[in-house]
C-alpha cells in the first residue's frame, strides 16, 4: 500500500525539522513524498518579483539570501561531505534559472502570469531537492522530481489552476511506477503543475495540499497524510479555548467549510482529487508524530457530539449596498459582482434584504471594493457602507441541518453573553451555520458556543 506524505513549509523550517521529516519517511515502506517550499521561500520570491520589477541591483541580494536559506539546511542535514557538495551541485541549477527570470523581469520591468508562475515554482523545487538528498544521504534512496515534468496536469489558469486527475494519473503512474518498484522515494515538488500547452501553472497558495491529493489519486495511494507543524483540526482555536480538543475524525464537507473561513488548515480543493476512492487522508503533527492526528473522510464523521468546530475570523469587512427596492431590481448583484470580479476581489458571502445587500469580504479589500462599487451608485442604490467592526463565528458539523434545535443553542448560548448577532446566515451549507459578531465580542461568543457544546 502506497502512503503519500506531504509536509508543509513548517515542517520544512530547518535542517532539524527536515530530519524529522527523514524519519517519518523513513517508517514507511511504499512512501512517497510531495513538499511545499522551505517555509518562508514563496514568500522570498514573492518579494524578489516586486524588487526585481525596480531594477537589476537587487537580484544578487536575493539570490545570496535564497541560496544561504538553503545552504544553512544543507549544513545541517549530517551528510558526508561527498553528499553535501552534491546535494549544493543539484541546487545550483535551480538558483541559476531564478537569477535569470528575475533578469528578465528587471529589464521588462514587468513579467507576465507564466514568467510569475515558473517563477514562483522553484520554491518546491528546491525543497525536493533538498529533501531528496537528505533521504538518499540517509541510505533511502529518493529522486526529486518536479511536478510538470512527472505531469501533475492542469488547466491553463496561471494562478488557480485546477488539476485534471485522469491526465495526472496517466502520466504520473508511468514516471513514479518504476521508481517505486526500484524502492526509490519520489519527492514531488507540490504547489505548481503543467498546464494544457505544458506550462508551469500554480494551484493557488498552500496548493500543495491539493498536489498531494492529485499523486495519492494517480497512484492511488492507501493514504495520504498531510504533516503540518501546527495541531491538525480542533474543536476551537486552543488558544482561545482552553479546553479545545484535536478531532479525531471530520468529514470533507466540515473540513471545507473550516478552511474556507477558519486558519488554512488544508487547501479547500484537497479533497476534490481523491472524490469516490478509498484513500484515507489523515492531518499529521509533525511536532506530536505518534499522534495519530485527524482523519478526514468521505460522508458522515460519525462523531457522538453535535458540532465538530467553532471557527473565527476577524479579517472580514462588510459592505451595505443600501436602497430602497434593490432586492427586486434585476441584475443588480450581477452588476457588483462582476465589479468587484474584475479587481479580482473575492466575495466570501452575499446576504441580501429588499433594502440591502451585504457583501462578506477579506478586510484587506474593503477599502478597494468601496471604491469601486461606488461607481453603481445611481438612482436605485442610495448609500454604500463599509463596516469594519465585524467578526465571523463559524460553527461548523455535519448534524447542523439535520437535528432540530442546534441553531437555538448556538443562539442562546451567544444571547446569554449578552452579545448581539449582527447578522447571520443558516442553511447556506449542509455543516455549516454562520453569524457575525462585533470584532469585540468575538473570544467570548466562540468560548460561548464551545461551551454549550463541549461543556467548560
Ligand atoms: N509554497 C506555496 C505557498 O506558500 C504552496 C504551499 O505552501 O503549499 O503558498
Ligand atoms: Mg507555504
Amino acid at each position: 500500500m502506497i502512503t503519500v506524505m506531504k509536509f508543509g513549509g513548517g515542517c520544512l523550517r530547518d535542517g532539524a525539522a527536515f530530519l524529522k521529516v527523514g524519519k517519518i519517511i523513513g517508517r514507511q515502506k511504499h512512501g512517497v513524498a510531495v513538499v511545499s517550499a522551505v517555509s518562508g521561500v514563496t514568500e522570498m520570491l514573492l518579494t524578489a518579483i516586486e524588487q526585481s520589477k525596480q531594477g537589476e541591483k537587487f537580484i544578487p541580494g536575493i539570490l545570496a539570501r535564497l541560496a544561504q536559506k538553503h545552504r544553512v539546511i544543507i549544513d545541517a542535514l549530517g551528510l558526508s561531505g561527498r553528499e553535501e557538495q552534491r546535494l549544493l551541485k543539484t541546487i545550483r541549477d535551480p538558483l541559476t534559472r531564478v537569477r535569470r527570470l528575475l533578469t528578465g523581469i528587471a529589464y521588462h520591468g514587468d513579467l507576465t502570469p507564466a514568467v510569475r508562475a515558473k517563477l514562483l515554482s522553484y520554491g518546491e523545487r528546491l525543497a525536493a531537492r533538498l529533501l531528496a538528498g537528505l533521504l538518499d544521504g540517509q541510505g533511502l534512496p529518493a529522486r526529486a522530481l518536479d511536478a510538470h515534468r512527472v505531469g501533475i496536469s492542469t488547466d491553463d489558469n496561471f494562478e488557480n489552476a485546477s488539476i485534471d486527475r485522469d491526465r495526472t494519473r496517466k502520466s504520473l503512474a508511468a514516471k513514479a511506477g518504476p521508481l517505486l518498484r526500484q524502492h526509490t522515494i519520489p519527492v514531488i515538488s507540490g504547489f505548481f503543475g503543467r498546464g494544457s500547452h505544458g506550462a508551469i501553472t500554480l494551484l493557488g497558495r498552500n496548493g500543495s495540499d491539493y498536489s498531494a491529493a492529485a499523486v495519492a489519486y494517480a497512484l492511488k495511494a492507501g493514504r495520504l497524510e498531510i504533516w503540518k507543524d501546527v495541531e491538525g483540526f480542533m474543536s476551537a482555536d486552543p488558544a482561545l479555548v482552553q479546553t479545545a480538543r484535536q478531532l479525531e475524525k471530520i468529514s470533507f464537507a466540515e473540513a471545507a467549510e473550516l478552511s474556507y473561513f477558519g486558519a488554512q488548515i488544508l487547501h479547500p480543493r484537497t479533497v476534490e482529487p481523491l472524490a469516490g476512492t478509498k484513500t484515507r487522508v489523515f492531518i499529521r503533527n509533525l511536532k506530536l508524530p505518534e499522534s495519530p492526528g485527524s482523519e478526514i473522510v468521505a460522508g458522515k464523521s460519525g462523531r457522538e457530539e453535535d458540532v465538530a468546530s467553532i471557527t473565527a475570523n476577524k479579517k472580514l469587512a462588510n459592505i451595505r449596498v443600501h436602497g430602497a427596492g434593490i432586492g427586486s431590481k434585476p441584475g443588480l448583484l450581477a452588476g457588483v459582482s462582476s465589479l468587484l470580479a474584475a479587481a479580482n476581489i473575492n466575495i466570501h458571502s452575499v446576504l441580501t434584504s429588499h433594502t440591502c445587500i451585504n457583501l462578506l469580504l477579506d478586510s484587506g479589500d474593503g477599502p478597494r471594493s468601496l471604491q469601486r462599487l461606488k461607481a453603481l451608485a445611481n438612482g436605485v442604490i442610495k448609500k454604500i457602507d463599509l463596516e469594519e467592526h465585524l467578526a465571523l463565528v463559524g460553527v461548523v458539523g455535519d448534524k447542523i441541518m439535520e437535528k432540530e434545535g442546534i441553531y437555538a443553542r448556538i443562539f442562546t448560548a451567544v444571547a446569554r453573553e449578552k452579545i448581539n448577532i449582527e447578522m447571520a446566515a443558516a442553511g447556506a451549507s449542509a455543516v455549516a451555520c454562520y453569524f457575525l459578531v462585533r470584532r469585540t465580542d468575538l473570544d467570548r461568543a466562540v468560548r460561548a458556543v464551545h461551551d454549550e457544546f463541549f461543556g467548560r
